[in-house]
């Protein structure tokens, strides 16, 4: 029987777009400007499609202006830099988004590098890592920045936690590190030469897994009582369910960790849903920035 609360990332995020709806109509009806988001796809990567074709849906859905590109595989770098200077200078459009991965003719940072900083809703331009890492007012990347709203909303205050993080990729680990530091927690990062991880993670109040391995953060790396955000999304086979199928994991044993902590993200339904909740709210961002005006609500 687990002791752990269980926090609904879904029902969060649902509730942040209900807020972001609310905020683009009273830009549309005070300020006479609907935000704009343009989704750059290249290629055919199913899991990219699918997260494009739900960006566009929720766009819509919390009524701001939705534009998809999608461009072949073999796409040059040249026109991909090309179409990022149109939608650079398009009025119409305040946040630029290309997915990842590119293609391996693409040099990606090169690309990431070509959007207006003020446009980057990402927030993987160099511009907004360092106004991230500065203090300024930067955009952040969406996945570090819904698990800091989930951890604020569960904790409240979070000065002098000790937080771990697990993970120092650009997207998530470096990030996720520089917003719990803004917060005031004490913070480590750990990654693949860390020496022993267990109890390195056992000294968390807060734990951030965001490694990519299924299941490798277990019940016994917790600290009773600890706050557990689980980033990984790791398909595994379950041949339970039937031969060849398969089923979602975490970077963290969910069944084990959750007897153990005070509260854990499930995966799938924890941290996954609020990337796109926050994608949103950072066009509505970027949108009254540009603007001087500004965010309501
Ligand atoms: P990366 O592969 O870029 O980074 C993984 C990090 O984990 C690296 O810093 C690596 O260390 C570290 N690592 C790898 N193996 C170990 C190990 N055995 N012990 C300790 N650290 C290790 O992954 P991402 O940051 O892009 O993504 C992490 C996870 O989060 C993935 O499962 C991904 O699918 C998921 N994700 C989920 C999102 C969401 O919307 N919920 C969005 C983005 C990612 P080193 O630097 O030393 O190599």
């Amino acid at each position: 029987m687990g002791t752990g609360a269980i926090i609904d990332g879904k029902a969060f995020a649902e509730g942040l777009r209900g807020r972001v709806a609310g905020a683009v109509a009273e830009l549309v009806r005070d300020r006479g400007f609907k935000p704009g988001l343009a989704v750059v796809l290249v290629g055919e990567d199913p899991a990219s499609q699918v997260y494009v074709r739900n960006k566009a849906k929720q766009t819509v859905e919390v009524g701001m202006h939705s534009v998809e590109h999608r461009l072949d595989a073999d796409t040059s770098q040249e026109t991909l830099l090309a179409l990022i200077a149109e939608l650079n200078a398009d009025d119409a459009v305040d946040g630029i988004l290309v997915q990842l991965p590119l293609p391996a003719q693409i040099d990606s940072q090169a690309v990431l590098d070509a959007i207006d900083p003020a446009k980057d809703v990402d927030g993987f331009h160099v511009v907004n890592a360092g106004r991230l890492a500065t203090g300024g007012a930067a955009l952040v990347p969406c996945t570090p920045l819904g698990c800091l709203l989930l951890l604020k909303d569960r904790l409240g205050d979070l000065s002098g936690l000790h937080a771990v993080v697990v993970g120092r990729s650009n997207i998530v680990g470096k990030p996720m590190a520089q917003l719990l530091l803004g917060a005031n927690c004490t913070v480590t990062v750990a990654h693949s030469r860390t020496r022993d991880l267990a109890a390195v993670c056992r000294q968390a109040d807060i734990l951030v897994a965001a490694v990519g391995r299924p299941e490798m953060v277990r019940g016994d790396w917790i600290k009773p009582g600890a706050t557990v955000i689980d980033v990984g999304i790791n398909r595994v086979p379950a041949p339970d369910k039937g031969e060849g199928k398969t089923r979602l994991v975490g970077d963290v044993a969910f069944a084990e960790a959750a007897e153990v902590a005070g509260a854990i993200t499930p995966v799938p339904g924890g941290v996954g849903p609020m990337t796109i909740a926050v994608l949103l709210r950072n066009t509505v961002e970027a949108a009254c920035r540009r603007r001087g005006v500004p965010v309501p609500g």
